[in-house]
């Protein structure tokens, strides 16, 4: 229910995006990838730059910052908090030859995306889970056999949660990451709802 609350019912742009995503690409793992490469660091404008960022604590700690695209080891735990609260709802207006387009587009549409599928619940809770999972098969390039197979550390910090939270066993894994990107391709949208670009231009 919630997640259609945004949009207005007989809105025809809104009727459009559900066309659209009824039809999600065949590939939706490499749709993903692309994605999430196209928002890396290096391909986006200076003034949008997403930078990782160690406190001085975790430097102490032996933490380093990872971004974007390079891989190595995931330090999902801590990161994913960080990519999804960094505004990412920001938008920029495209030019065409001189002319701008009137609408604005996010800037992050896929990590615009994982922020709506993780929604505000605690890590150890269906949603935020799967968006985490989601986070950590993108920095591992692809490879969710293994991004599923790694256990979270939940950061909820609640007395009844176990803190810890076991991988997907190997049977399950496909159908987790394949059942995670059709959700997240329902939240995915290039433009912000025009609902919103009322109330910003308000
Ligand atoms: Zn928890």
């Amino acid at each position: 229910m919630r997640r259609y609350n945004r949009d207005t019912p007989y809105d025809p742009e809104h009727r459009a995006s559900l066309a659209r995503k009824a039809q999600p690409p065949k590939n939706l793992l490499a749709w993903f990838l692309e994605a999430y490469r196209a928002e890396a660091p290096e391909k986006i404008h200076a003034s949008d730059v997403w930078r990782d960022r160690v406190s001085e604590d975790e430097a102490r700690n032996g933490v380093q910052a990872v971004g974007g695209s390079l891989l190595g080891t995931p330090r999902t735990n801590d990161t994913f908090r960080r990519y999804i609260e960094d505004s990412p709802f920001s938008t920029e207006v495209a030019e065409y030859e001189g002319s701008k387009d009137r609408t604005g587009h996010y800037a992050f549409p896929l990590r615009a995306a994982l922020v709506r599928l993780a929604g505000r619940g605690p890590d150890h809770t269906s949603y935020p889970f799967l968006a985490r999972m989601l986070y950590r098969v993108a920095l591992m390039d692809g490879d969710y056999e293994s991004a599923l197979a790694q256990s979270m550390k939940c950061t909820c910090g609640r007395d009844e949660c176990n803190a810890v939270i076991p991988g997907v066993p190997q049977p399950l894994r496909q159908f987790a990451v394949e059942e995670a990107l059709r959700r997240l391709w329902t939240k995915y949208e290039v433009e912000p709802p025009a609902r919103t670009l009322r109330e910003s231009a308000a």
